[in-house]
């Protein structure tokens, strides 16, 4: 087993040297990059991480442009983003750019490990394992699409995806609630743990990006619906 390696991606230097120190007494191994192409950088020519802690505010590429850059070249790494306190739009912006956590600065030590170990954890649970779990289905299928919550892998005709665990955890609520209406204020609430007043316009731009997933015409879709004024109904048989 080599040792977990965790990247912090950070221009603070009290901040990231503190981290490094208090991941390495962890017993992780841990590096530094102070900005997003520095990042990149130890990204493509080192041995694989395996997290991200990924601060938003960097100078020049900022945490968003840097985990849009890795999904669009189909790294999905963990990313956990530091976000600033207060600002949920960077919360749900991150989640757009292919986060799959975040944690508002300043954070206490101990929560960060608690998340870190809970995103590694995730990872494990997703991770393809030999052994099928009875009670926890790992795959949903409906009208000839797939979406496998272990590998993260979404099938539809013509179409294969890699889910951020966001996504998967999104879809994953919407598959155990089929045919009933999910308000954005429970999306907002159960999936993404947010609980701060939010602009839950950001759940719709969430929305459209499934539909592109799932939907055959994502403007006019048919398993994932809005309700006007409430939120959205998913139905597996689709609805017209
Ligand atoms: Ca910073």
């Amino acid at each position: 087993m080599h040792p977990t390696r965790i990247l912090i991606v950070e221009d603070e230097t009290h901040l990231a040297q503190g981290l490094f120190f208090n991941l390495q007494a962890e017993g992780y191994e841990v590096e530094i990059a102070p900005d997003g192409e520095a990042a990149l950088a130890a990204i493509a020519s080192r041995p694989k991480f395996d997290a991200i802690i990924l601060d938003v505010m960097l100078p020049g590429k900022d945490g968003f442009s840097v985990a849009r850059q890795l999904r669009q070249q189909q790294n999905y790494v963990p990313i956990l983003m530091l976000t600033a306190r207060g600002r949920t739009e960077d919360v749900l912006d991150g989640f757009a750019a292919g986060a799959d956590d975040y944690l508002p600065k300043p954070f206490d030590l101990s929560v960060l490990l608690a998340r870190l170990h809970g995103l590694l954890r995730r990872i494990a649970w997703h991770a393809p394992s030999s052994e099928q779990s009875e009670e926890s289905p790992s795959r949903f299928e409906f009208a000839g699409r797939c979406i496998d919550f272990e590998s993260l892998e979404l099938t539809a005709p013509g179409k294969h995806v890699h889910l951020t665990l966001m996504e998967a955890d999104f879809l994953h609520y919407l598959t155990q609630n089929p045919g009933r209406i999910v308000s954005r204020k429970e999306l907002l609430d159960q999936v993404w743990h947010v609980r701060e007043d939010t602009d839950t316009r950001a759940i719709d731009n969430f929305v459209v990006r499934l539909r592109r997933y799932i939907e055959d015409e994502p403007a006019n879709p048919i398993y994932l619906k809005t309700v006007r004024g409430v939120g959205y109904r998913f139905s597996p048989r689709g609805e017209e």
